[in-house]
């Protein structure tokens, strides 16, 4: 009862049209922080296949996505300075990763076969000091590892949205640029 009042609670929001106006796929309406400012001169660096992470002025800590307050000394970060953006590495490394063999998509659950399986990292952007959750695709559950080096990916047409870094890649190591952006 409690769970399909909760629900109800959850529907009623989305009526209210309580959430971000910040251009995405994803619902944002139950999170309890809100970003907006922050995150509209993020995705517009999205636009031009662009990382832009945010520099803490007290400590010098750089996080993608930005924040409105540094978490290691409380600073307020400063998003209205143009120099605290830095264009940050397109290339990571995989700190931990998940592979999903279930799909949870509406409709129910159904185990995935192995080519279906999805691999899900928590990607450390170089020169970045906070985490992003990333689907990893090309390449495979037994290929994947913790330490592992690799590459944004974009969609072929960025709007400006939080979809247009659709997933990471391995590193392509010979004679592929990984693509800042031109
Ligand atoms: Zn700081």
């Amino acid at each position: 009862m409690a769970d399909k009042q909760d629900k109800q609670d959850k529907q009623d929001m989305r009526d209210k049209g309580d959430h971000l106006s910040t251009s995405g796929q994803w619902l944002l309406s139950a999170y309890r922080w809100k970003t907006e400012p922050f995150m509209d001169h993020y995705v517009q660096g999205f636009k031009e296949k662009k990382l832009l992470g945010l520099k803490c002025a007290g400590c010098g800590a750089v996080y993608l996505p930005p924040v409105p307050i540094c978490a290691r000394c409380h600073s307020a970060m400063r998003p209205e300075r143009e120099e605290d953006w830095l264009p940050v590495s397109q290339e990571g490394t995989v700190i931990t990763f998940t592979v999903s063999y279930t799909d949870v998509s509406p409709g129910g659950l159904r185990e995935l076969s192995p080519e279906e399986r999805r691999i899900f990292a928590l990607v450390q952007p170089d020169s970045v000091d906070t985490h992003l959750l990333v689907e990893l695709k090309e390449c495979g559950e037994d290929e994947v590892h913790v330490g592992m080096r690799v590459q944004a990916a974009w969609v072929e047409e960025p709007q400006g949205v939080l979809a247009d870094l659709s997933h990471y890649i391995p590193v392509k190591t010979e004679g592929v640029s990984p693509g800042h952006g031109t």
